[in-house]
């Protein structure tokens, strides 16, 4: 869609690309770490000073501890750390239970390992868990359980009780939580992120992955990380060897600024992506589309219906040729795409010009 986009000279709200720019400070310790000649290989699992940062963001905002020099790895991105735990825990045959609507690499990712996902549904508008369904796929050959949250794509936020219920599961079928927050700090209407790690006596079996890309606006760094127990920690470490030595060793300097910057950073970027996403659901709204609002992150589902398109494809073709916007078929983010023909996803991580502009291409459906 990206591509046909730019063909088409139109709105690109498909793929989940921040437009907004990186803090002055960030790129400034990232420049200096160049300057100062800092652009060797790093240790595999990343530079020091970065790894007891993380540690002590996840004991403030996650409530996490760990221990850095054991249960820390800096990766490239956090694409990157959920191939190493992937790799780290899956043999072929192995099952991961996975929440639908998922974000795709999840799944191919998975499948690449030679595992099958096994799919909970959950169902629109809130995305609710069928307990009965959670408690049914897990199976003898149940190693992992994927949870995003804040997700990508419905905006779902997991609740402390939720999540409570999976790592009971998770922990009685012997497998591995492993929870991608890499918008943990993308939040609306006053919903709050929890870490499964945080949970009592989850921290041993829980993988928590997160990254700069999103919080900073770098999705061109390839910055991440996990947190995991030692064990595994240590597997994952080796793994980012063989596949890439390290992170980028002056970016990995970069972003310990970006973890100083202070709680209005955060607190701003949110009603930020809070303001964004209300004129993008407006617009849509008045063109007859009706979005499933978002609780987090930045993307909506929205149910296309009303245009009378005979699936996800063409409603999506519809709106780049007439309205001038790109945007993701729904059938890329559940198992069977049939069941879910009328829905399309929306990115709101743009310049509110653009979203006017989205807006207005919108309102141009009925003419
Ligand atoms: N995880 C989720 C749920 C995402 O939506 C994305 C990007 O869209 C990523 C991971 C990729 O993150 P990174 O840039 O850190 O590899």
């Amino acid at each position: 869609m990206s591509r046909e986009c730019e063909r088409a000279g139109g709105v690109n709200l498909g793929q989940g690309i921040c437009d907004q720019p990186v803090e002055s400070a960030i790129r400034r310790r990232a420049a200096q770490a160049i300057d100062e000649g800092r652009n060797q290989y790093s240790k595999f699992e990343g530079i020091d000073p970065l790894r007891s940062r993380i540690a002590a963001k996840a004991a403030s905002y996650n409530a996490i501890s760990c221990d850095p020099d054991t249960q820390i790895v800096v990766t490239v991105g956090s694409t990157g750390a959920f191939a190493l735990a992937c790799l780290a825990l899956l043999d072929p045959g192995d099952e991961a239970v996975v929440f639908a609507p998922y974000y795709a690499y999840h799944v191919n990712t998975l499948r690449l390992c030679g595992a099958k996902p096994v799919f909970i549904p959950l169902a629109p508008p809130a995305w609710e868990i069928d307990d009965s369904a959670l408690e049914a796929a897990f199976s003898g050959k149940t190693r992992m359980v994927v949870v995003n949250t804040p997700c990508n794509p419905c905006g779902k936020v997991f609740t402390r009780g939720e999540l409570e219920r999976i790592g009971e599961l998770a922990r009685a079928a012997g497998a591995v939580v492993v929870t991608d927050e890499i918008y943990e700090y993308i939040l609306f209407d006053g919903n709050r992120h929890v870490s499964l790690a945080s949970l009592p006596g989850m921290s041993e079996s829980t993988i928590t992955i997160s990254g700069f890309s999103k919080t900073y606006s770098m999705t061109g760094w390839r910055l991440g990380y996990a947190i995991a127990p030692v064990d595994i920690a240590e597997k994952m470490g080796l793994l980012n060897d063989l596949l890439y030595v390290c992170a980028p060793t002056p970016l990995q300097h970069g972003v310990i600024e970006a973890m100083d910057l202070p709680p209005s950073y955060y607190d701003e970027m949110s009603a930020g992506y809070a303001r964004r996403r209300d004129l993008l659901a407006e617009g849509c709204r008045r063109a007859g589309i009706e979005p499933c609002m978002p609780q987090g992150a930045y993307y909506f589902l929205a149910d296309v219906s009303a245009l009378g398109c005979p699936d996800d494809a063409a409603a999506a073709a519809l709106l780049l040729q007439k309205a001038g916007v790109a945007c993701v078929p729904g059938g890329a983010f559940f198992p069977d795409p049939a069941a879910r023909r009328s829905l399309l996803r929306f990115c709101f991580a743009k310049e509110i010009g653009d979203l006017e502009r989205a807006c207005r291409g919108l309102a141009r459906l009925g003419s």
